[in-house]
């Protein structure tokens, strides 16, 4: 894996600065979640640590917990929206692994038998698709 600073400038930490725009669901304390660009599927979210941290290895423990607390709400949330029989929770490190933008995430995707996952980070979503889907999201949330 390589190792490199964390880059203060990729575009979650934008996102996290509000020098970025995203499709926020949960914005708290320690963690933001907001959908994922170029979605794997319908309700792709990602859920980050307001810690600037490149992957599993730096976060500290507590910024983990909280991490992985948030990214159970978030999936809870995503299946009542959209009532998927499976749910995908991953996370990659290192370029080698997949990892693309290096700021720690856990990917929340739905998923359904036999409905391939096409490559991740490859097509822009829909902005109003987007939008709907983080609405929808959020509204679960909200109903705790
Ligand atoms: P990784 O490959 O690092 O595990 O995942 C990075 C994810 O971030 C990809 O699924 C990609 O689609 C998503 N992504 C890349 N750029 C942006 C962006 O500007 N905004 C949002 N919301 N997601 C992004």
């Amino acid at each position: 894996m390589r190792a490199m600073a964390y880059d203060p400038d990729n575009i979650f930490a934008k996102i996290l600065r509000g020098e970025a725009s995203a499709h926020v669901v949960l914005d708290e304390e320690h963690c933001l979640a907001f959908m994922d660009l170029m979605p794997q599927a319908p309700g792709h979210t990602l859920v980050i640590p307001r810690e600037p941290v490149e992957n599993l290895f730096d976060l500290s423990d507590a910024g983990l917990s909280h991490l992985i607390v948030a990214t159970k709400r978030v999936a809870h949330a995503v299946r009542a929206a959209f009532n998927p029989p499976g749910m995908m929770i991953a996370q990659l490190n290192g370029a080698d692994a997949g990892q693309t933008v290096f700021h720690i995430h856990f990917h929340v995707i739905p998923r359904k038998g036999g409905v391939a996952m096409p490559l991740h980070a490859r097509t822009v979503a829909d902005a109003a698709e987007l939008a709907d889907n983080a609405a929808r999201i959020r509204a679960q949330l909200d109903a705790g």
